[in-house]
């Protein structure tokens, strides 16, 4: 442990268990813990055995302990920062307190563990190369369809963290903003009843209605991205317009080619024109 460092502690979001050798290790040889929730924060360190001091930085004094956690840190002392699931700073509180403690000088040394975006994502089965983290949407309906209208466009796979109360009626929102299109509903992970289900946004509500439990828990929801035109095969749209060009003119042959493969009339033209002169 060095001291006058922070440590930023990833801690488990469900299963007491998932936490790495290296964050108990923190835990347990730091100084203080800063925690959100101070309850929360002892029945995790109680389950492992750690009885380091624990105070709290939550939302609403985060500036506040920031200058105490600076204070920490001129007296040397080490600090643990953690938060009540998952990575601080991801959708919690945290980044106020890390801004503050680099500007004082010291050092912020991160501890990775579970995520719960990151886990949903591990066990999907999603095979889309990008995904945009959004968090969660804004609880007055009118904010979150404004911010899901902003993301109508993004062709990347759209992660949520959904609290229960509210799942319904986000995905509503979803459904009637970007279209009918697949949902991963992960919930409760690494927890009793972790269930993942996978269908159309405009299912969910049935899903529900089917068996109220399915509300119950947490939840990440990965939403699919928009679809973006797929490029046409190369070699097919060569052969559609060599066959078009024997019986038509180039300009008539470019038109039906562009509407029979959704390729770019830009690109047919100069594919035609370059076929014309027989490259
Ligand atoms: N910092 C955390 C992380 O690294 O994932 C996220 C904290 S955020 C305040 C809490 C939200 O994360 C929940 O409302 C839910 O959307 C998601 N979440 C946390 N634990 C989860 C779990 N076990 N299963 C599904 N979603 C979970």
């Amino acid at each position: 442990m060095e001291q006058s460092s922070l440590y930023v502690v990833a801690t488990p979001i469900g299963n007491l268990a998932d936490i790495t050798l290296r964050a108990l290790d923190v835990l347990k040889r730091c100084d203080v813990i800063a925690a959100e929730d101070t309850r929360n924060a002892l029945h995790l360190l109680k389950h492992h055995g750690i009885d380091t001091r624990v105070i709290s930085l939550h939302e609403h004094n985060e500036r506040t302990a920031a200058y105490k956690l600076v204070d920490l840190l001129a007296q040397g002392k080490s600090i643990a920062l953690i938060t009540d699931a998952g990575t601080p700073a991801i959708s919690d509180p945290g980044a106020l307190a890390v801004c503050a403690v680099r500007e004082a000088g010291y050092p912020v040394v991160p501890i990775p563990g579970a995520n719960a975006a990151i886990c949903a994502l591990s066990a999907a089965g999603i095979t889309a190369p990008h995904f945009l983290f959004y968090g969660f949407l804004p609880q007055q309906a009118a904010a979150r369809k404004r911010e899901l209208e902003a993301l109508k466009a993004s062709p990347y796979l759209l992660v949520f963290y959904e609290a229960p109360h509210r799942v319904a009626a986000s995905i509503a929102a979803m459904a009637e903003v970007l279209g009918d299109r697949t949902v991963t509903i992960a919930r409760e992970l690494t927890k009793l009843f972790e269930t993942m289900h996978r269908c159309a946004l405009g299912e969910a509500a049935a899903w529900f209605e089917a068996d109220a439990n399915q509300l119950k828990g947490e939840f990440v929801l990965l939403v699919e991205g928009a679809p973006t035109a797929a490029a046409p095969d190369a070699v097919a749209l060569t052969h559609v317009l060599e066959v078009l060009m024997r019986e038509l003119s180039l300009k008539q042959a470019v038109k039906l080619a562009t509407e029979l493969t959704g390729a770019r009339k830009n690109d047919v033209y100069e594919l035609a024109l370059a076929l014309g002169k027989g490259a």
